[in-house]
């Protein structure tokens, strides 16, 4: 899949970018980012929220390595292992290896494709719904002694 990059939609990312103060989009490659971001359209590519909906969720965005970069660093430089993500997710993620059995990718499959891609951020997505569940289960379970906590200050 080739995906030209618009100019205008460039144009207004290096904009946001530069006025905001967002390095990373310097730091790395900003077609890089860039191309990344139009081919999954500023969402978040494990929860679908929009990473351009708020400047909070813009700042707080991340270019994740679907496969972790720890474990696959050869690569680092393949557009198709960097995805958009919002900073929850990111966090929730952290190093989690989707590749797992039946693997999806190994190195003679370099570079990516976007089929392998895709089922990569399925598998994540899913895993990443089981951990939101977990996150909210045990989060709801201490709300009550934290409202206890603060009614005793
Ligand atoms: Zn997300």
């Amino acid at each position: 899949m080739t995906i030209a990059i618009s100019e205008p939609i460039e144009e207004l990312l290096l904009e946001l970018a530069s006025r905001l103060k967002i390095e990373y989009w310097f730091n790395e490659t900003p077609t890089f980012a860039i191309m990344s971001w139009l081919r999954h359209r500023g969402l978040c590519v494990y929860c679908d929220r929009s990473l351009v909906a708020t400047v909070e969720a813009l700042r707080t965005s991340n270019c994740d390595h679907l496969l972790p970069f720890c474990r696959y660093p050869m690569l680092d430089s393949d557009t198709l292992n960097r995805v958009p993500a919002c900073r929850y997710c990111n966090q929730l993620k952290r190093s989690w290896d989707p590749n797992y059995e039946p693997r999806v990718w190994d190195p003679s499959m370099t570079p990516l494709s976007v089929e392998a891609q895709r089922e990569l951020i399925n598998r994540t997505r899913e895993y990443l719904h089981r951990r939101r569940d977990e996150d909210n289960e045990k989060f709801t379970a201490m709300l009550p002694k934290w409202d206890a906590a603060l009614r005793s200050l």
